[in-house]
């Protein structure tokens, strides 16, 4: 399961990372019960006896010890018991992460990633998640509630971020879809948003080119940092925007991170498409549940 800020991506996913079947529904935004019901229906949608373990992927910093959903900054959930409730119901294994760690291990172990034991993932969406393997295992901090690269300061002072987060400044509200929307609107009338910005920059429109240049130089800012950092072999971008937008943001962004990483980051850093594109969040999330079955 891939819960996201708009819709619950469900599918059957077998070991080596093929989606076998797969179900989709709308995120509720009204109630934490709400989400969690609706969850639940994606899962018995797609649940019989072939499925051997459940894995989540959440908007959300994620408390491994115990299992629990934190809060996320763009959903009705917060301290919700999820590996509990979904195991007292559905009797298997359940391996929860948060959402962009789980596209991580997805294009690290299915797609643009394979072979290599040092990766950078941001996915762009309705927020910006933040998935790092560090040394051939996913870095998740203290108790798994780190690597939350999307709220990082790339402007001091800046822009207020997204929903139930109150720092400013963050990468999440310069290079998400919702800021490339707000972006568009701004530029082009309320009916805009990001997907449409995308589609104008396809029809050659120069403003929207433009658009999407701003965007790529925050998170050029952002991709060298992380290579200051991490030192990763790979940046893979993914998530709704930030596949869709890709051909548009690779080169300037590429262009400022050679600028802000020191050598030698600066020659090593590479930007890929995430390959799984918008089902890197599900195949990491049955990855997640296959650690939990191994781990039963
Ligand atoms: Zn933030």
């Amino acid at each position: 399961m891939d819960l996201g800020g708009t819709k619950i991506l469900a599918g059957v996913v077998a070991r080596d990372g093929t989606v076998v079947r797969r179900h989709e529904r709308s995120t509720p935004q009204d109630s934490q019960e709400h989400v969690l019901a609706e969850l639940e229906a994606a899962i018995a949608e797609l649940l019989d006896e072939s499925v051997a373990a459940l894995g989540v992927g959440a908007p959300s910093p994620i408390d491994q010890e115990h299992g629990v959903v934190v809060r996320c900054v763009n959903l009705p959930l917060e301290n919700a018991p999820l590996r509990e409730r979904m195991h007292e119901r559905f009797g298997i294994p359940v391996g929860l992460d948060n959402d962009a760690n789980a596209a991580a291990i997805g294009e690290w172990r299915a797609g643009a990633g394979r072979g290599e034991d040092d990766i950078v993932m941001l996915t762009l969406g309705t927020g910006v998640g933040g998935g790092v393997i560090s040394g051939g295992k996913p870095f998740r901090g203290r108790n798994g509630v780190g690597g939350e690269l999307g709220h990082v300061v790339i402007v001091h002072g800046g822009r207020p971020c997204q929903g139930a987060c109150t720092g400013h400044g963050h990468l999440e509200a310069y290079v998400s879809g919702s800021a490339a929307t707000a972006a568009a609107q701004e530029a082009f009338g309320p009916s805009a948003d990001a997907h449409r910005l995308v589609r104008l920059a396809n029809e050659g429109d120069a403003k929207a080119k433009e658009l999407l240049e701003e965007v790529a130089g925050y998170l050029g800012s952002a991709i060298g940092s992380f290579a200051n950092v991490f030192a990763p072999q790979l940046v893979v971008l993914g998530g709704g925007f930030g596949v869709a937008a890709f051909d548009y943001l690779r080169g300037p962004a590429a262009e400022v991170a050679k600028q802000e990483a020191l050598e030698p980051m600066r020659s090593e850093v590479r930007l890929a498409k995430a390959e799984l594109g918008t089902a890197a969040g599900l195949i990491g999330a049955a990855f997640v549940g296959f650690e939990a079955l191994d781990a039963a």
